[in-house]
């Protein structure tokens, strides 16, 4: 049986991207392949098996308290089944599971077996570091909403993945996709131009989002404007949205 190390399960408001302020489910797997230095997940970052073990999984015991319970891990599709279906809200035509992490697309194998499950009773939102492109390919048709970071070397601290991310955007087209670029007070015009080229390249009226990192890694605000003028001469829809979540102290 496909089993999964998962970090937390929680109802909460989407704090980034397009569907700001709406209600989802958050399914946090463990475990990411990159180490982006501005990353505020840290307890999703256990790669090695190693890190896992003796991890339990923190659940939200109910939609009214924010009061949780730790699960042992691994978890199967019938358990993440069964604490999505205690924390949706009865009646809401646009229940959403956001897939999150960490890296879900990590976890293919588990999600091509659990999605066909639960996909006619959730809108499926992904989000993911883009990068994963076969993986994609193959789940394409159980998602719905696609949030794909692109990750700008001068935010990251890490080597480019510009043809990763070209091949991301080729296998998740179709979906609904907006992209995501981080920015930091590092990050760099010339990175800018080129996330807004690899967008417009498969569609340039697919948004753009430019977040702002947070605490030490906050950039100037004059610098979003900047940033957002120079990818508006090449995609018509560049946003800058803040996490919204962490303004309103919601997990
Ligand atoms: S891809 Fe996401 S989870 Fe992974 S290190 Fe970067 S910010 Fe953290």
């Amino acid at each position: 049986m496909v089993q999964a190390f998962v970090d937390e399960i929680f109802s909460s408001v989407q704090g980034e991207g397009p569907w700001i302020g709406e209600r989802h489910i958050f399914v946090r797997f463990m475990g990411c392949d990159l180490r982006c230095r501005y990353c505020d997940t840290p307890a999703a970052l256990a790669l090695e098996e190693r890190d896992k073990q003796g991890r339990p999984c923190r659940v939200q015991t109910s939609l009214r308290s924010f009061s949780t319970e730790d699960v042992p891990n691994l978890l199967s599709p019938s358990d993440l089944t069964q604490f999505c279906s205690r924390l949706t809200i009865r009646g809401y035509s646009r229940a959403t599971l956001s897939l999150t992490g960490g890296e879900p697309l990590l976890h293919c194998d588990f999600l091509g077996s659990w999605l066909p499950e639960i996909g006619t009773t959730y809108r499926v939102y992904l989000e993911t570091n883009g990068i994963h492109h076969r993986a994609m390919q193959d789940l394409a048709a159980m998602i719905d909403v696609v949030s794909m970071d692109v990750k700008l070397p001068s935010s990251t601290g890490l080597r480019p993945f510009w043809e990763e991310h070209r091949q991301f955007l080729a296998s998740a087209a179709g979906r609904d996709i907006f992209v995501k670029a981080v920015v930091t007070g590092e990050t760099v015009k010339d990175d800018i131009l080129q996330a807004a080229s690899l967008v417009s390249d498969l569609d340039a009226a697919i948004p753009l989002v430019l977040q702002p990192a947070t605490g030490k890694w906050a950039p100037k605000p004059l610098v979003l404007l900047e940033l957002q003028e120079a990818a508006l001469g090449i995609v018509s829809d560049v946003r800058v949205i803040p996490q919204a979540h962490k303004l309103l102290k919601l997990p």
